[in-house]
């Protein structure tokens, strides 16, 4: 049985002493408030044990890592036909980018750049007469805790600035791949983005993607095996924006990070683990984050690869 406790522990003091990393996202002005020094990590293995440490047990904004969770639920849904509206290539440019956009006629390459997530929040509006509880419901079933939710403070700063995803939603409206009111659609987008989760919580949603569709604590089944492995795919090859080949090379594992700082990646049959340090490196990643990971997968030999 490996000793993941001890593990993670080692590697927390040794990034304690980096002083020099990375910066905060300012352009949503309210997560500029948070604390930079935090850093929390919680693993999750598949005998359903948590192992943490730091500040694992605070909740921050969960950001695009609600994008795999959202994917999932269109997903299991629509199952291929969702492919319609989105790609599965990697883009090869930051999470926010809009050039491609008009090349691909309105199709965004993956779900997990905005554009792609956009187009799913879209989707789920068409599935669902009320998203926002089908989306805070599965993260509560999945992390079998009920304190999560929205962050309205979150939604409206970023809103009040968020004219970037204003011009993409609106581009792709143009070309037909937006069926309902863009505003409405960005509310939601924005909303799912602001959920607060902490490291625990996080870990043990993600459970579902180590265990091929069912939940940590085994009692609830979100995907097929099928529709897992390519969840996971997606991720590992689109999880980390123009950073995603150089997460693979030095993780090795299908993950997804989000501006609020947290990283979550899977090892299938095995575990998940959730690492949150607001500090982002100049792609958007949490610096500590990868930086835990990469030494992790060292130390473990846990790595698809
Ligand atoms: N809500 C953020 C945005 O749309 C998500 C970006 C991220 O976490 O990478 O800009």
């Amino acid at each position: 049985m490996m000793k993941y406790g001890e593990i993670i522990d080692h590697i927390y003091q040794q990034l304690l002493l980096e002083k020099n990393y990375g910066h905060v996202a300012a352009y949503i002005p309210e997560l500029a408030t948070v604390d930079s020094e935090k850093f929390g990590v919680c693993l999750i293995d598949r005998d359903n044990q948590r192992h943490a440490v730091g500040d694992w047990q605070e909740q921050f904004s969960i950001q695009s890592i609600i994008k795999v969770v959202t994917l999932s639920l269109a997903y299991q849904k629509l199952d291929a036909q969702l492919w319609q509206r989105v790609g599965v290539e990697p883009s090869g440019t930051p999470f926010n980018n809009l050039s491609r956009l008009e090349h691909d006629f309105g199709i965004p390459r993956n779900p997990f750049s905005n554009a792609g997530a956009i187009v799913v929040c879209d989707v789920l509006m068409e599935l669902f007469s009320d998203p926002r509880e089908v989306v805070i419901s599965m993260l509560r079933t999945l992390a079998a805790d009920e304190n999560i939710h929205y962050t309205q403070a979150i939604a409206a700063s970023e809103k009040s600035e968020g004219y970037r995803n204003m011009a993409l939603a609106y581009f792709m409206k143009s070309m037909g791949n937006i069926k309902h009111d863009v505003d409405d659609v960005l509310d939601l987008y924005f909303d799912v983005c602001s959920i607060g989760v902490n490291c625990e919580q996080l870990a043990r949603i993600f459970m579902f993607l180590a265990k091929h569709g069912r939940s940590a604590d085994d009692l609830h089944s979100y995907l097929s095996r099928g529709q897992a492995k390519r969840i996971n795919a997606i991720m590992l090859t689109c999880g980390f924006y123009d950073e995603a080949g150089d997460f693979a090379f030095r993780v090795g594992l299908p993950g997804k990070s989000g501006v609020g700082g947290g990283i979550v990646a899977v090892m299938p049959g095995e575990f998940s683990l959730a690492v949150w340090s607001p500090r982002l490196n100049e792609k958007g990643n949490s610096y500590r984050g990868l930086r835990f990971l990469e030494h992790f997968t060292d130390a473990t030999q846990q790595t698809i690869f």
